[in-house]
């Protein structure tokens, strides 16, 4: 089989957790990342696979809402407490996702059923790059006002203390806090954040700013770091 170079890491092969108890799709989406170079493990029950989690520690999770054993959002909430893994969280009605994102879960996306497995392994691909794992960005570490960026250790610290970012919020921060004062559309910063964007979508920025601005803000009512640009979408002030 040949693999993907992409699905490397460190030299060691990117595992993939997917907890879905619908197995027929299990089966094609274990197909299509195995295709694409990823080591895929399975579960069909939320409590075994939170569990499959504890032991395995892999790179990636993908689990749907609704599972036997134990709830998708309970065991998101479960891992959360423990990991900054990124998650992609699947749901059955496009019309959950608003509910899901609104949640605050912490999940780095979303994608609604019925989905192509080529839609899926786009997005893991996306969401791998955005951790950090195959991205080339100048050993550099930024410092505004209190807050310390490590763009290449994915480090952000304000006031001395190391800050508790998911990695759409650390990618999020590194993309406007490297160029302050340029004004970034919400599907600009999507597509930064996500590797893709899609129109309909954008909004979904807006959560992640919300819970940006809650860690990073010293008063999330009159935000001084991230700046709204009305109309437009958001920028980092300059120094
Ligand atoms: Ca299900």
């Amino acid at each position: 089989v040949k693999r993907a170079r992409s699905a490397c890491y460190n030299g060691r092969m990117t595992t993939v957790l997917i907890i879905e108890d619908e197995v027929e799709l299990v089966k094609v989406l274990k197909l299509y990342l195995e295709k694409a170079g990823y080591t895929v493990l399975l579960s069909v029950r939320g409590d075994q696979g939170l569990t499959l989690w504890e032991q395995s520690k892999p790179d990636l999770l993908i689990i749907d809402l609704n599972l036997p054993g134990m709830d998708g959002l309970d065991v998101t909430r479960q891992i959360r407490k423990k990991s900054d893994i990124p998650i992609i969280m699947l749901t059955a009605r496009v019309d959950e996702m608003d509910r899901l994102i609104g949640l605050e879960l912490g999940a780095d996306d979303y994608i609604s059923k019925p989905f192509s497995p080529r839609e899926v392994v786009a997005r893991v691909k996306a969401v791998l790059r955005r951790t950090g794992k195959s991205v080339d960005i100048d050993g550099k570490i930024l410092e505004i006002g209190s807050l310390v960026i490590d763009l290449v250790g994915h480090r952000v610290e304000k006031d001395h203390e190391v800050l508790d970012l998911t990695p759409t919020e650390f990618s999020l921060l590194a993309s406007m806090a490297s160029q302050p004062g340029r004004v970034f559309t919400r599907l600009q910063l999507l597509e930064m954040s996500q590797g893709t964007a899609y129109e309909g979508y954008e909004r979904t920025i807006d959560t992640h700013i919300k819970n940006l601005r809650s860690k990073i803000e010293s008063d999330t009512h009159n935000p001084k770091c991230i700046e709204t640009v009305f109309g437009v979408g958001y920028k980092f002030r300059r120094n």
